[in-house]
């Protein structure tokens, strides 16, 4: 079932969410309906905050179209951060049509609990760190533009608070 993704501005997007204490059959629905609504949107990551669930699982695919890697992560925590950085451009499917690079470790160690419940811990760079990162970083209440400086995110959160209104009124 598709889920709907709160656009910026919205209050429950800058919340730190709680941990999962246990995985229930809820929160594995919730995350096959979080991985159909991201690639349905389309989009490679997407957090349980973004529809409105604060509780700290993210869904993500950095594969290519016609290999899909969905990758399911409860409590995900990065372990271990290279010093090496990479910058991005990135997006967000909270912030529509709205573009920054932000630079982040090039390479971070992450565990988490997957879906079955078990304990996990990958190394992950490339497109895949930047995406960990940027959604670990929801569960936290931070958005990529709060990687930026002060001029620029009050730039681009007019214009989602603007798109978000155009939406609204349909
Ligand atoms: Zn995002």
């Amino acid at each position: 079932m598709l889920k709907t993704i709160l656009i910026h501005p919205d209050p429950r997007l800058k919340k730190l969410c709680a941990p999962v204490p246990d995985l229930s059959d809820r929160l594995r629905d919730l995350a096959q309906d979080m991985l159909e609504t991201m690639y349905d949107a389309p989009g490679i990551g997407l957090a349980a905050p973004q529809v409105g669930v604060l509780e700290r699982l993210i869904v993500m695919d950095c594969a290519k179209e016609d290999d899909p890697q969905p990758v399911v992560m409860f409590n995900p925590e990065v372990l271990a951060a290279s010093d090496a950085l990479n910058t991005y451009e990135e997006g967000c499917l909270s912030i529509p049509e709205q573009f920054a690079e932000v630079t982040r470790p090039a390479e971070v160690r992450i565990g988490w609990i997957d879906e079955t419940g078990t304990p996990r811990e990958k190394d992950f760079d490339g497109l895949w760190a930047t995406c960990v990162q940027h959604e670990i970083d929801h569960l936290n209440g931070k958005l990529f533009i709060d990687h930026l400086g002060a001029m620029r995110r009050q730039m681009i959160t007019r214009k989602s608070a603007k798109l978000k209104r155009e939406r609204a009124r349909g």
